[in-house]
């Protein structure tokens, strides 16, 4: 009976089911060991904290690692994580699916170690903020610091239990899809009544001259009141700390949030109500009629899904709409929080015609910079990826169902459709499938398109491995698959049996042949009703039927949202390169010459699958330059020095601006546009362009439009250079705005820009079977040791930043435990400016092939001339693990890793370290 329960719960974990709850006794044990731990754990740094505060513990202590704290906690530990052995079978782990902290936890030890782990990580995160006492203070402080650690930790362990209780109880049942417990009206309730109740207490012990000597934890340390304080303590601090718990605890709800378990008696509901051509109808497109979309289900309320793409704005499919800067050039941004407002404008206009899923955004890795589609994705690096992936999903998710594409491995054009992509398992988990990851686990993102080539001999339609081991098993991905459009699904059953959801866009293998294959008992009624499982769950909880999407044109393009795309584009904007100030223009120049044809151009991007038809009119650079400069006589000279009146006007200018670069017929999609790029030097002249414009005048300045790299023998002949990407439609402006220095440029390279292409590893679109290697873009250039022409992260500043002060604490972690590094960035010139802060890391001595360094932190800082600020990163020693093959786990080393904090990958002033532990024996 026993081997059959853990069947059931086998298959429907594959199927993307919420598998059948963990027995009442484990989840409840597990609760309150959770609180208990994070309780011993809280009063055990507490007491050691008022220790320091009262002058009782040397002022350097650090109680996270003072040995007497530590033994209190480690005791409470011991004793309590064998209860879970006790109360939780191995089955019953897999079911409760924990995740954060206990990700990789598959079975009841592994848990019982790992929520230790956990709550020492929250706890410790939590008392770092709220505790203030690195030093003696006086008495109203001291009382004030020590009020504040009580009642922050106090109103987090009545917030966990609340929370574990809604969530154990029939309470959430009564929740709306999506929901959280949070707001459910009783645990609402409790939780306000405890808030307000620890909020008077902080208040009446920090009175401002309290709290001016109190130094808490960054973020909450200055503040201008105790009111603030509480805030940053409650409403921040506690709920992170909490959240981080229950999802040791109590696993991850995803997109259908709390009330998910309603959602899934519904979905039994109606599938015992379902005919089975009503439910193959969900599972495959309706046709190229019109928008795809799969059929809705009037008689049963089913809405079925209407999907149009997305990655620079909705789709040309669906009309005219805002046209924003492409993937690639976000990107640029380093601004996942402005990349939320992108996705949230593009979600707003989705819904605004009808539309309920977006497919976007793009986050393939750009092995190489010929792709085609290079200017849709993120750029090179997996963390960028993945952060920026979390914004844009978490800004489309308000409104509409958004999509994460294409799954995976897909960068290559010309051979699309049939390329056998082969990489090791270790680069597939460490390089192309991070972000992935993050956009199912940490943006909850409620669907994934399937790529058209195949993986390790499987198209991905139909790549069990992909599609069942990672994404279910290994992930819990509750949303739906669909195939990319036409030639993305295969087959009938090897995709069905694999873990394809739908196919689109309509049912060449799903229709008829799936149908025959039920009626011949191929496929069981099981299998189909656990493959159309997940696109109910997507329907029902984004409450695509209680809530559709409303027809409301006065939605589309607004004045606010174009603002937004100049802003974006601003951003987005790269100073490569400006030599002796060349930048930014003199504004009372007397004669600017414009050059090149592509200044005039409207150019948007690709015109293949993420074509937007702008709804007002786009304003290319030469517009925007003559909009923005009234007082400055332009000159527009498309073809450069072909007269001798042009030439002499490029002679006699105090400045020229070439724009030059790439449009759609130099790159894009695949079959449908130009596809790959032939080879990364500019097309059509330009580079002779350029250079004969720059031996006329010395004052010449290079725009750069395009999906990025792009070779330039001409670079040491000019003193300035701009990377614009395909700019959006108001890309014109954000030029204007940047080159005469209204906006002091921040963008900074997603991409390397390499000398030669011969730096690169090899771009095969022609080869039937392809290997990725572990190495490629800046992780490949550090290896060889080759210079790049501008390296990633790379972007300068009409203003300056010093680095300093970096601090790593502590020195010393466990294999599960945390490190926190924080560096002083200070504005040292002469105008307030943004600058993006990365942090990067590399094991030394480790027992397999690693990167000289990756990415794994950044953080974008706005400082006025002289301000200084400390950007801190909150590192796990999990993020720094490696795919461990033999193992088939996530293994962190004992190692050495040295921590690097600056401008870009090669411009890195501050170098630290910390050390991993051997993981007690
Ligand atoms: C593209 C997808 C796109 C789909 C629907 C395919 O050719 O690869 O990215 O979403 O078409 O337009």
């Amino acid at each position: 009976m026993r081997t059959l329960c853990f069947l059931t719960l086998v298959i429907l974990a594959a199927s993307g089911a919420p598998a059948a709850d963990a027995s009442p006794r484990c989840q409840r044990t597990v609760g309150q060991i959770g609180r208990q731990l994070m309780a011993v754990d809280l009063a055990a740094l507490q007491l050691c904290q008022q220790g320091i505060a009262a002058g009782q513990l040397p002022a350097a202590t650090d109680c996270f690692t003072d040995a007497t704290t530590r033994q209190r906690r480690d005791a409470a530990a011991a004793q309590r994580l064998s209860r879970v052995t006790q109360a939780c079978s191995d089955a019953d782990v897999l079911a409760l699916a924990p995740a954060g902290d206990c990700d990789n936890a598959s079975n009841a030890s592994a848990l019982g170690a790992c929520l230790g782990a956990a709550h020492d990580n929250a706890s410790e995160r939590l008392i770092g903020v709220a505790a203030a006492a690195a030093t003696a203070l006086p008495s109203a402080a001291q009382a004030c610091a020590a009020a504040a650690a009580r009642e922050t930790s106090a109103y987090a362990l009545a917030r966990l239990r609340v929370l574990q209780r809604c969530k154990q109880s029939d309470d959430r049942l009564a929740l709306a899809p999506g929901a959280m417990c949070s707001t459910e009206p009783r645990a609402a309730h409790w939780i306000a009544v405890r808030r307000g109740l620890a909020a008077s207490r902080i208040a009446a012990a920090c009175p401002a001259a309290a709290l001016a000597q109190t130094p808490f934890g960054s973020p909450c340390d200055g503040l201008a009141d105790a009111a603030a304080l509480a805030a940053c303590l409650l409403d921040d601090a506690a709920p992170a700390a909490v959240d981080a718990a229950l999802l040791a605890e109590l696993g991850d709800p995803g997109f259908c949030g709390d009330g998910g378990a309603a959602v899934e008696q519904r979905i039994d509901a109606l599938l015992a109500q379902m005919t089975l051509d009503e439910k193959l109808a969900q599972m495959h497109g309706a046709g190229l009629v019109g928008l795809s979309h799969t059929e809705a289900l009037p008689r049963l309320n089913l809405p079925g899904l209407v999907m149009v793409d997305g990655s620079r704005g909705v789709g040309v499919a669906a009309g005219q709409a805002t046209v924003f800067p492409v993937g690639m050039a976000r990107a640029a941004t380093w601004d996942p929080a402005l990349e939320q407002q992108v996705g949230d404008a593009i979600g707003v206009e989705l819904r605004a015609k009808g539309g309920s899923v977006l497919l976007a955004p793009t986050i393939n890795i750009l092995r190489h910079p010929r792709w085609g589609r290079a200017q849709e994705t993120y750029g090179e690096d997996t963390y960028l990826l993945g952060r920026m992936a979390i914004g844009f999903i978490g800004g489309v998710q308000q409104h509409v169902i958004a999509n994460a594409k294409h799954f995976a491995a897909n960068s290559i054009e010309k051979t699309r459709l049939t390329v056998d992509v082969n990489i090791d398992e270790r680069t597939l988990r460490e390089v192309y499938l991070p972000h992935f990851r993050a956009a199912v686990q940490a943006a909850h993102v409620g669907s994934v398109m399937s790529a058209y080539n195949q993986v390790n001999g499987h198209h991905c339609g139909e790549n069990a491995h992909l599609l069942t081991d990672v994404l279910r098993r290994d992930w819990h991905f509750p949303g739906f698959v669909e195939s990319d459009w036409v030639f993305g699904t295969r087959s009938t059953l090897p995709s069905l049996q694999a873990g394809l959801n739908i196919e689109m866009p309509s049912g060449v293998y799903f229709g008829t042949p799936l149908r025959t294959a039920v009626t011949n008992g191929q496929a069981s009624q099981q299998e189909i009703d656990a493959a159309l499982r997940p696109t109910l769950r997507a329907q029902l909880c984004f409450r695509l039927d209680s809530d559709p999407p409303v027809v409301n044109a006065s939605l589309v393009s607004t004045p606010a949202r174009l603002a937004l795309t100049r802003t974006v584009e601003q951003e987005a904007l790269v100073l490569l390169k400006n030599d002796d100030g060349a930048l930014p223009l003199d504004r009372s120049m007397r004669s600017l010459v414009v050059v090149g044809s592509l200044a005039a151009e409207t150019n948007l991007g690709d015109t293949g699958s993420s074509n937007v038809s702008p709804l007002r009119a786009p304003v290319p650079a030469l517009d925007g330059l003559l909009a923005y400069a009234d007082s400055v006589p332009i000159t527009y000279v498309a073809n450069g020095p072909t007269s001798a009146a042009a030439t002499a006007a490029i002679t006699d200018a105090d400045a020229v601006v070439v724009v030059a670069g790439l449009d759609a017929r130099d790159e894009g999609e695949g079959l449908v546009t130009h596809g790959d790029r032939d080879n990364l030097a500019l097309p059509r002249g330009q580079d002779d362009l350029i250079a004969a414009v720059a031996a006329l005048n010395p004052r010449t300045v290079v725009v750069l439009e395009g999906s990025g790299p792009l070779l330039m023998p001409w670079i040491d002949a000019v003193p300035a250079v701009l990377e614009a990407w395909y700019p959006g439609q108001e890309g014109g402006h954000a030029i204007a705005d940047v080159l005469f220095g209204d906006v002091v440029p921040s963008g900074k390279l997603p991409v390397s820009f390499p000398v030669a292409e011969s730096d690169l590893p090899p771009f095969d679109n022609v080869s039937q079977s392809v290997t990725y290697d572990y190495f490629h873009g800046y992780r490949y250039l550090d290896r060889n040791d080759t210079a790049p022409l501008f390296p990633f992260g790379h972007g300068l500043s009409y203003t300056t930043f010093a680095y300093d002060d970096l601090r790593v604490a502590p020195s010393v972690i466990a294999p599960d435990g945390h490190v926190q590094i924080s560096a002083r960035i200070t504005n040292t010139g002469s105008r307030a400016g943004a600058e993006v802060a990365q942090l990067y890391l590399a094991a030394q001595a480790s027992s397999v092939p690693r990167a000289v360094r990756e990415l794994k932190g950044f953080a974008r800082l706005q400082l006025e001339p002289g301000e200084s600020r400390r950007v801190s990163f909150d590192v796990r020693a999990t993020d720094i693990a490696y795919w461990d093959t033999p193992q088939a786990r996530w293994a962190v080393e004992p190692l050495t890793y040295r921590v690097e904090v600056g401008a870009s990958s090669r411009d890195l002033p501050l170098q630290g370290a910390f050390a991993v532990a051997s993981p007690p024996q």
